[in-house]
């Protein structure tokens, strides 16, 4: 291959664009390659800001990219985690039904787990109250694939796997245009401009907004970002939960609903919740951007999102709001919780993508072109998910270097 034919520029420093920029190392040593993150460090976003679970694959559609992605990317982060020596616990989880109409979604969550190969088990209210004494439900299911690892060390293990083997990782870089010309794309970014021979974008939050001035101008999806707020638990409290709590999710909608997780630090975290943000990088209420106000006003999906699901939208803002309300909702699994055992914890923001016609993608979405590959949505389970993600975007930069 000549020099000119084996240049790869991976936009975003999270964990899909660290695990891209790794496994193409891998899979082709002598491909040239840079990741580019605008911030002064990698992973801020969500990669560096989220529940730290290591997702079991039970809730996925069987043979979505979510659920193909999860299972596979689980199975590699637990060895990358065991050869790297980066913690992690595989403590399991239990997902808890609070009321007889919830029986049935959560009979469906176990169909799917087992089709998805996920050691999923219906268990009676005595091993639940063995496995979470301080939980109340009519039905549980124990999903003992799932657990919790440290994501940021991910994130710099994979950093330092890219440098090892040659790459370089650029920071405080921002990149502002892309143009597909023939053979090759040219990059305009913050620190000047760069030509490469494939481009991957993980831009998380961004991504649409990044697809866009790449040249991808008829996209059917913008990024709505959803906040979610979380508190911790006052160390008093941390013996409520020993493991992951989790309520029967809301099947509309692609979020877990707020639940109780222990995090690799030891410490207990409630929620997050799911409220509509105002900045795509706004991680407090007061984060207000014009340009990201204009667009959601304009836009005809959250309009039809809005008018179908405003009693739940009311609902995530009351919670957001007033601590009383969210921990009512806490209370509902686990009713020894009072407002005292919580304290501040930062928020993070979900990169969630919205259809013209006020539908959620419920599944990864990813758009192409000659010589750029674009990830448009990689919401939860993508931190689980990354090194399978990662493989199979390198092994598509790959095809296209020829
Ligand atoms: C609150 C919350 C809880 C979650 N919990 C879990 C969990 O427990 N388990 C799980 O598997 N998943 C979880 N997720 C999802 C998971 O964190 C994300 O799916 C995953 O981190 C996405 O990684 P990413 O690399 O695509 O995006 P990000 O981590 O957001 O990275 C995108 C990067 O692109 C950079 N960027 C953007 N625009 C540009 C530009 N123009 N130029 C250069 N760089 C740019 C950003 O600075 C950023 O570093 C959670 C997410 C959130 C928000």
């Amino acid at each position: 291959m000549s020099s000119s034919s084996g240049r790869c520029v991976v936009v975003g420093g999270g964990l899909v664009g660290l695990a891209t920029a790794a496994a193409l190392s891998r899979q082709r040593p002598d491909v040239r390659v840079t990741v580019i993150d605008k911030e002064p460090q990698l992973a801020q976003h969500q990669s560096g800001r989220n529940s730290g679970v290591i997702h079991s694959g039970v809730y996925y559609t069987p043979g979505s990219a979510k659920a193909t992605n999860c299972r596979q990317g689980r199975a590699l982060l637990l060895d990358f985690a065991a050869d790297h020596g980066i913690d992690m616990d595989l403590c399991g989880k239990v997902i808890v039904a609070t009321e007889d109409s919830e029986r049935g979604p959560l009979a469906e969550i176990e169909r799917r787990g087992k089709a998805n190969g996920v050691a999923a088990r219906s268990i009676d209210l005595a091993e639940l109250a063995e496995l979470e004494p301080h939980v109340r439900g009519v039905a549980a299911l124990h999903v003992p694939d799932a657990g919790i690892i440290d994501y940021p060390a991910v994130a710099r293990t994979l950093a330092d796997a890219i440098t090892q083997a040659g790459g370089t990782i650029l920071t405080d870089t921002a990149v502002e245009r892309g143009e597909e010309r023939g053979d090759v794309v040219r990059l305009t970014t913050t620190a000047g401009d760069l030509e490469a021979d494939a481009v991957v974008t993980c831009a998380g939050l961004q991504s649409d907004l990044v697809a866009r001035a790449f040249g991808v101008t008829d996209l059917p999806l913008q990024i709505v970002p959803f906040r979610g707020e979380y508190y911790q638990l006052t160390e008093d409290a941390e013996q409520l939960c020993r493991t992951l709590i989790y309520p029967v999710p809301d099947p509309r909608f692609p979020f877990l609903g707020v639940h109780l997780t222990r995090h690799i630090s030891g410490r207990v975290l409630a929620g997050p919740n799911a409220v509509l943000g105002l900045a795509r990088e706004g991680y407090r209420w007061r984060d207000v951007d014009p340009a990201t106000l204009k667009r959601l006003a304009a836009s005809p999906g959250l309009r039809r999102l809005a008018s179908e699901h405003w009693r739940t939208g009311l609902g995530e803002m009351w919670r957001s709001l007033n601590r009383g309300a969210f921990v009512k909702a806490l209370q509902k699994m686990t009713p020894d919780i009072t407002t005292t055992d919580l304290a501040p914890y930062p928020a993070g923001v979900r990169a969630q993508a919205l259809y013209a016609d006020g539908s959620l993608a419920d599944d990864f979405v990813f758009h192409e072109t000659a010589r750029t590959l674009h990830v448009l949505n990689a919401p939860s389970p993508a931190a689980t998910s990354c090194l399978s993600i990662g493989e199979r975007l390198g092994a598509a930069v790959v095809e296209r270097l020829g």
